[in-house]
């Protein structure tokens, strides 16, 4: 259990959801229970946006958003979540412009962003780099990506896109196909899904194949998993097929990311084996996994994902900041 981190005085008209004053670190944060009530305050949230545009929820907070990689839809749909919550961002994009490139350490950008924000979302190249920042900061972190860590506010969405579109979860067959290895999305992912009843099949070449811990867990909560290198083996039984892009930052060997880097493509060709009812999704960005010429499939849930993102993360910006 995660202790509360107290942000200011405990406001009496704090809303005891179980999320107030916590770090986000992981999806092993998370069960049945805790989802169901992420995703009731998401639908609520489209509404919300589709209604009104914008509310006054989180008025007078602010948001440090800390971002040491890449990134276009994790840190903007941080952003305009809480814009739309009628709270404020620091926006820190570019960490080479901050004392980071004095040589200023994680554990003092985090305390001097504390002294001014009342949470902050940061995205890291190194792994458990989330948990290193929560150790040290008195107000809530959220991981949004720690190397080949987790994802955990993607895994969120993720699964959020996936109750909106197949309705639920149990019963269902999810294929994960490309870099497992390096790819934290489908390692948070994963550790998520296995909350519910879904059969999993992982495609992958050897070397970019689940890592072990990941395939514990799996195993210890009593799920079945098939391993294969063909996605045509598979794409006619999965209901839903999650895509990634070789996470080529993450190779010392760059002759070996162009050997694979084109590995698997989803295209009108596959689509065509595929169930009617079926989703493909994928985290973005692409690069050649999934040919544009299927973007208009109704099958193709990568954009709905990418909108889900913002609600989920409203979500949890209300709920961690006591307003949900
Ligand atoms: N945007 C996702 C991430 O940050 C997926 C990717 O970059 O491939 O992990």
């Amino acid at each position: 259990m995660l202790a509360t981190k107290v942000i200011g005085r405990l406001p009496s008209d704090q809303i005891d959801n179980g999320f107030y004053g916590q770090d986000i670190l992981s999806v092993s944060q998370f069960d049945r229970t805790k989802l169901d009530y992420i995703f009731g305050v998401g639908r609520e949230m489209e509404v919300l946006v589709e209604r009104l545009g914008s509310a006054d929820l989180l008025q007078g907070k602010i948001l440090a958003n800390l971002f040491y990689e890449p990134s276009t839809r994790t840190s903007y749909s941080f952003m305009a979540a809480m814009l739309r919550l009628g709270g404020q961002v620091i926006p820190i994009n570019n960490v080479q412009y901050s004392s980071v490139t004095k040589g200023e350490s994680l554990p003092d950008t985090i305390r001097t962003l504390e002294s001014y924000a009342d949470l902050i979302v940061l995205r890291h190249p190194e792994l458990g780099s989330a948990a290193i920042a929560a150790h040290y900061a008195k107000k809530p972190i959220i991981n949004a990506g720690d190397g080949v860590g987790e994802h955990p506010t993607q895994a969120l969405l993720d699964l959020f896109t996936i109750v909106q579109d197949l309705g639920q979860l149990d019963g269902l067959k999810i294929a994960m196909v490309g870099d497992l290895k390096y790819g934290r999305t489908v390692h948070s992912l994963t550790k998520l899904l296995v909350n519910y009843g879904v059969q999993f099949t992982f495609v992958s070449p050897d070397f970019l194949a689940m890592p072990p811990d990941v395939l514990d867990v799996v195993r210890s909560t009593g799920h079945k998993f098939e391993t294969t290198h063909d996605v045509h083996a598979v794409i006619g039984e999965v209901d839903v097929l999650y895509v990634t892009r070789v996470q080529k930052e993450r190779f010392t060997d760059l002759a070996q990311y162009d050997r694979v880097q084109d590995y698997y493509v989803v295209d009108e060709a596959l689509m065509s084996h595929a169930k009617p009812n079926m989703i493909v999704m994928h985290p973005l960005p692409r690069i050649n996994e999934i040919s544009y010429a299927i973007d208009d499939d109704p099958r193709a849930a990568y954009f709905r994902q990418m909108r889900n993102g913002m609600y989920i993360r409203m979500a949890l910006l209300a709920a961690v900041l006591g307003k949900a």
